[in-house]
């Protein structure tokens, strides 16, 4: 127990520590970010504003890092409810549809080969960030191996216990090494990527008590695999 308290201060001064980090890059990003808009129409005279929208570009990722760093570190409790799975999916894709048409993507779904309701005790927010990432990735790997015939296609299959959530897409695939690497905090092969994503991913589905899998082939595409336990329908 003493122990445990211990972990727990320690918890608390690191979360202080990176709260505190982060504002404290935040506000000269900000105020740079400020400066290089204002200067721009003059620098796009002299020809210069390559450089400024570099600069922006720049400052804007690690804004965005900040961000999503942010949301591994800030403590959250768990608020769940229950929920029934398949609506709460359609909801989400519903979401990404003008996204994915913008890409040349398809989204698909087949939630129908389940015979009742499954319901689950989800934290909606959290679960919605996970799913989000996910069909991201998707179609920055569709995007990213240049397909005319995008697809996604996410499919529910239910089990005694569990739900089995399958996102699928054709896009890039991944080789062995990014395979292993891909849950690290950090890991990531884009040249915008805050590898973030899938770590924090992770962390949630665990909180769920849940797990997370990969499968890929480089060319071919990815299926990530996410069980869920749910509660008995009635
Ligand atoms: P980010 O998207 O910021 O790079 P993620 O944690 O979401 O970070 O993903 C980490 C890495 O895993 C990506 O950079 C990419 O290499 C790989 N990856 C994730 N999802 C896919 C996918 N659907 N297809 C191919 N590669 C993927
Ligand atoms: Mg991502």
């Amino acid at each position: 127990l003493a122990t445990l308290t211990y972990e727990n201060k320690k918890l608390t001064l690191v979360n202080q520590l990176v709260a505190g980090l982060a504002h404290e890059i935040r506000n000269p990003l900000t105020i740079m970010k400020g400066f290089l808009q204002l200067i721009k129409p003059d620098l796009d005279r002299l020809q210069k504003s390559d450089i400024a929208d570099l600069l922006l570009s720049e400052i804007n990722r690690t804004n965005g890092l900040i961000e999503e760093f942010l949301n591994v570190a800030r403590p959250r409790e768990q608020t769940l409810e229950k929920v029934s799975i398949v609506p709460f999916l359609r909801s989400i894709l519903l979401l990404f549809q003008s996204e994915a048409t913008l890409n040349k993507c398809t989204l698909s779904t087949n939630l129908q080969n389940l015979s009742q309701p499954s319901f689950a005790m989800i934290d909606t927010g959290q679960l919605k960030q996970v799913f989000l990432n996910m069909v991201k990735n998707s179609i920055e790997a569709i995007r990213c191996a240049n397909r005319e015939n995008g697809a996604i296609s996410l499919s529910v299959f239910r089990h005694m216990h569990t739900i089995d959530i399958h996102i699928r897409d054709n896009g890039i695939g991944m080789d062995e090494t990014t395979k292993s690497k891909l849950f690290q905090p950090f890991f990531t092969t884009k040249k915008k990527g805050t590898g973030l994503g899938l770590f924090l991913s992770k962390q949630i589905i665990q909180n769920h008590r849940g797990t997370i899998e990969v499968n890929s082939t480089p060319m071919l595409g990815t299926t990530f695999m996410i069980q869920l336990p749910i509660i008995s329908a009635d």
